[in-house]
C-alpha cells in the first residue's frame, strides 16, 4: 500500500492484534481508523504516537469526548446533522468550541462491484448532502469526504465510480474540500477471486481525484484494512472425523472462519503431511460446535485419502478471521505462534502466487 498515491490509514478492526500494529507501525503506518472506543483505547497503549481516526459514522457522545480529551483525537467521520451536533457538542471543552476538528462526511455509495457490502448502513444520500457538507464546513478546521466501496472491491471501476459521485457532492454543495478519503475495499487474493494488481486501484484513484475541483494542496486518504492484513495470518486446524467428503475440522464459522462459513469464502488450504503424492478431492467442513450453520461448503482441495488426525493449514486469514473468533460452545481456544514463511498468496507485486496451487504439501517442523 505504500504506493498509493496519498496516506494510507490502517483500518483496525480487521485484526487489532498489537503484534500486527507493531509491525504495521514500523512499515510506517501512522494512522489508524478505529471504530469505537476501544479501538481507540488499544491502538493509543499500543502506539502512543499514532494519529488515529475515529471513522464511525455513529458514535456515543461520552466516545467521542473521551477520544478528543484523553487520547487526542482530531479526526471524526459522520452522515448526519445530529451526528455533526454530536460532534460538537462532545468537544466542546469549558464553553469553547474546538477549532482543530477534521471532519469527514461519509458519502453513500455504490457496492455493486464488491464481495461484501458496505453500501446499507452507512452515508449520506448524494441529494442530501450538500446542506451536510456546508454545516461541516463551518466548524470544522479541515473538511472531509469519504466513502466506501464495499470490502473486497473486484475493480478499480468500483473508486471510479465513487469519486464521481464526490465531484457531484462538491459541485452541488459549492464548498472548499480538503480531504477526499476513498475508504478500504482493497482487494486480497483468495481462491476463485483474483483481483487486478493493487497498482490499477491506485492509478484509477489518481487519475479521477485528479480532476475533482478541490486544492492543489488538499490530499488523498485511504482506509485499508483487509489489504495491509489478509496475508497476515494462517490458521493450522485438525480433522476429528470425516464423513464422506465432509471434514469435521476444530474451527468454524464462530471461529476463524466466520466469512467461509456465512459468505461462503474460500480460502486456500494445503495439507501438512507427507508428500505421497495422491490426487487430491473436494471437501467441505464442518466446524467444532453443535450448529448445523456451523458449515463451510468450500470446495477446499486436499488429498482424496485424508482422515482424522490429520492437518490442514487455512490460509489468509488474517483479515476478519482472527478478529472475528468466538468462544461460543467452548470452542475456539488457540495457540499463537509466530513463523517467517511466505503467505499461501500474495497480491503484492513480485510475490504474486496462484492461491488454487500446487506444492499441497508442506512438512512440518
Ligand atoms: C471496514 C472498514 C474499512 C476497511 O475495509 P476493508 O474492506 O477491509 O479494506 C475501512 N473504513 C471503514 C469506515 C470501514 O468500516
Amino acid at each position: 500500500m505504500e504506493k498509493f498515491p496519498g496516506k494510507s490509514l490502517y483500518a483496525v478492526k480487521a485484526n487489532p492484534s498489537p503484534d500486527l500494529l507493531r509491525v504495521l507501525w514500523d512499515a510506517g503506518i501512522t494512522h489508524y481508523d478505529v471504530a469505537s472506543i476501544a479501538e481507540v483505547r488499544l491502538v493509543r497503549a499500543a502506539l502512543p504516537q499514532a494519529t488515529l481516526c475515529f471513522m464511525h459514522p455513529v458514535k456515543t457522545a461520552s466516545a467521542i469526548a473521551e477520544a478528543y480529551t484523553v487520547h487526542g483525537v482530531r479526526v471524526f467521520s459522520l452522515d448526519t446533522i445530529d451526528e455533526l451536533e454530536k460532534i460538537v457538542t462532545a468537544t466542546t471543552v469549558g464553553g469553547i468550541a474546538a477549532t482543530d476538528l477534521y471532519l469527514c462526511v461519509r458519502l453513500r455509495v455504490s457496492s455493486e462491484y464488491s464481495e461484501l457490502s458496505l453500501a446499507a448502513k452507512f452515508g449520506v444520500d448524494l441529494v442530501d448532502a450538500a446542506p451536510l457538507l456546508q454545516a461541516t464546513r463551518q466548524v470544522a478546521d479541515a473538511l472531509g469526504i469519504c466513502f466506501h466501496v464495499g470490502s473486497q472491491a473486484m475493480t478499480p471501476f468500483a473508486y471510479v465510480q465513487a469519486i464521481e459521485r464526490v465531484r457531484a457532492a462538491i459541485v452541488d454543495a459549492a464548498v472548499t474540500v480538503d480531504i477526499i478519503d476513498v475508504g478500504g475495499g482493497f482487494p486480497s487474493i483468495y481462491p476463485g477471486m483474483e483481483p487486478p494488481p493493487l497498482e490499477d486501484y491506485f492509478g484509477a484513484i489518481h487519475r479521477a481525484s485528479e480532476s475533482l475541483p478541490i486544492s492543489y494542496s488538499s490530499e488523498l486518504w485511504c482506509e485499508p484494512g483487509r489489504a495491509l492484513c489478509a496475508e497476515y495470518n494462517s490458521l493450522v486446524v485438525r480433522v476429528q472425523k470425516r464423513r464422506g467428503d465432509e471434514l469435521y475440522i476444530n474451527d468454524g464459522a464462530y471461529g476463524a472462519l466466520f466469512d467461509a462459513a456465512h459468505v461462503g469464502w474460500r480460502f486456500p488450504v494445503k495439507y501438512l503431511g507427507d508428500d505421497r503424492g495422491l490426487a487430491t478431492a473436494e471437501f467441505a467442513f464442518y466446524g467444532p460446535t453443535c450448529d448445523d450453520a456451523d458449515y463451510m461448503k468450500g470446495p477446499f482441495d486436499l488429498p482424496s485419502d485424508i482422515a482424522a488426525g490429520d492437518f490442514i493449514e487455512i490460509g489468509m486469514l488474517g483479515a476478519y478471521g482472527a478478529a472475528m473468533k468466538t468462544s461460543f460452545n467452548g470452542f475456539g481456544e488457540t495457540v499463537v505462534v509466530e513463523v517467517g514463511d511466505e503467505p499461501m498468496a500474495s497480491q503484492y507485486l513480485g510475490n504474486r502466487r496462484d492461491p488454487r496451487v500446487s506444492d499441497n504439501v508442506v512438512s512440518l517442523r
